[in-house]
């Protein structure tokens, strides 16, 4: 890798070392390179290079009059829109939909000098834990080309991974940024939820979904967060919350923070045992520094992916009904009437997974079947977001596995969407109670592959979160 962070590209830029054009060929070949992970859907090489040359003449005119992301080489999930460029989610549905605007995350970028590279792969509509459910085929894991990557931002966890750009944009909606860094070895972080505008991404459950960023190195993610979070007239759940004017590193407190943990979780019978033994060492790591870490009960386990499955396979059996080859997406050639229409091009528009969620998701809202599960579900959680809410009334953090096994072979779960969607059980949990989440890199499974660790904060505690996750390079 050339540079590994953002901050160490722009101490090159600024001493003269690297230009943005420099940068961005040596980007460009080393996606030529892995070109075998299948980590991009498209590439913006010419557009990418000219605004390289444009960045460099406007630093050699004034050095001052750079943004804060200036030479930050940042690839984007294919669920993100960027005017005058396509953008598929995945899908067949969407083959050659060019976005008429911009994204306000896209928009903040690049008002801020970064260098849009390309568009990663990820699972269609990011439904899924592994990317293989994406019409592009499956993203492979730089670990080991014959494993998943994660999902659904598997695309932009190797993107980084395999040293293709510097940060990638992801988006989370029950983990698809966390589970993917940690099967990678990369970081993910998702904020709370209403602290980036999702105006511009494509909606799967716009409860839950939140735009969420790849990097290697904490302080990025920190950096990148600052431009693109905060308020946004075109999302109404975007929250005013203010979002720091300096970094969110700096502003945090330092000192030794109280975390909670869940027996339930790494005792767990899904528990792989490798993961489980670095978790625990892990732990001790972190006493050792001075941290107190304790046990805490939680009940409600075992309710959180069923309950998520309910609420958001509902929401998106909505979101995506615009998907009906009028108003949206792929129009069947040869249909009789307009019945006709709606039926064969959503038959042919969407894969399998996708199908099954629409269905699953009409099932639990309709007439006698709401009360029962969609409702429940509603119920559990509040619940769930109650307890959690409690917990971190009283610590700083709660740790979790970021997945209870490491990355699995490409085609093992093609069966069994069940046992794929366990996979999820310990990320969701952030995304029903709207809290931030981070997953850091915490070593290699005896198989070899890259294991990770979660965190999660209270509402709006991203700073915390942060500092306390940059200082844990130390330990
Ligand atoms: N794997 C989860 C799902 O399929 C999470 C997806 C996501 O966060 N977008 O729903």
């Amino acid at each position: 890798m050339k540079y590994p962070s953002l901050a160490q590209t722009q101490v090159a830029l600024r001493s003269g070392e690297a230009t943005c054009a420099s940068i961005v060929e040596h980007y460009l070949a080393q996606i030529e390179a892995t070109r075998h992970l299948n980590i991009y859907v498209e590439v913006f090489t010419e557009e990418a290079r000219q605004r390289a040359r444009d960045l460099d003449e406007k630093f050699a005119q004034n050095p001052n009059s750079v943004g804060k992301l200036f030479g930050a080489v940042i690839s984007i999930k294919d669920v993100i829109c960027y005017a005058g460029h396509e953008v598929t989610a995945g899908s067949k549905m969407l083959k050659g939909f060019r976005s008429v605007f911009s994204a306000t995350v896209v928009e903040r970028l690049l008002a801020e000098d970064a260098i849009i590279i390309g568009r990663v792969n990820c699972d269609e509509f990011a439904m899924g834990s592994t990317n293989e459910s994406s019409c592009y085929g499956p993203t492979r894991n730089a670990a080991d080309p014959s494993k998943v990557p994660g999902g659904s931002s598997g695309g932009s966890a190797v993107a980084v991974q395999a040293g293709t750009c510097i940060l990638s944009l992801g988006s989370d909606t029950g983990g698809s940024v966390r589970l993917p860094a940690a099967f990678c070895g990369v970081v993910g972080f998702k904020p709370s939820y209403g602290r980036i505008s999702r105006h511009g991404l494509l909606a799967y459950a716009s409860s839950f979904d939140q735009i969420g960023i790849l990097a290697n190195d904490v302080a990025d993610v920190a950096t990148l967060l600052e431009v693109v979070a905060g308020p946004d007239g075109f999302d109404a759940t975007c929250s005013h919350e203010p979002v720091r004017s300096d970094t969110f590193l700096k502003t945090a407190t330092a000192g030794k923070a109280k975390i909670a943990y869940f027996d339930t979780a790494l005792h767990h019978p899904g528990m792989d045992e490798g993961v489980k033994n670095l978790t625990l060492d892990f732990i001790e790591k972190l006493r050792a520094a001075g941290h107190i870490v304790e046990p805490v009960g939680f009940d409600y386990l075992d309710y959180i992916i069923p309950a998520y499955y309910v609420l958001t396979t509902a929401e998106a059996s909505s979101n995506l009904s615009r998907y009906d080859g009028i108003r949206f997406g792929h129009r069947t050639a040869g249909a009789k009437d307009i019945h006709e229409v709606y039926k064969k091009s959503r038959t042919e528009g969407f894969g399998t997974e996708v199908k099954r969620r629409i269905m699953l998701g009409t099932f639990v809202l309709s007439a006698g079947y709401y009360d029962a599960y969609y409702a429940k579900a509603q119920q559990v959680r509040r619940l769930i977001r109650d307890r959690t809410e409690e917990i971190l009334q009283k610590f700083n953090f709660i740790l979790m596995p970021a997945s209870p096994v490491p990355a699995w072979d490409i085609g093992e779960m093609a069966d069994d969407p069940v046992a794929m969607y366990l996979a999820d059980i310990f990320t969701v949990q952030a995304n029903m109670a709207g809290i931030p989440a981070i997953a850091l890199p915490i070593g290699q499974h005896p198989c070899g592959l890259p294991v990770g660790v979660q965190f999660m904060a209270g509402k709006f505690r991203e700073a915390e979160l942060l500092a306390f996750s940059a200082g844990l390079a130390k330990i």
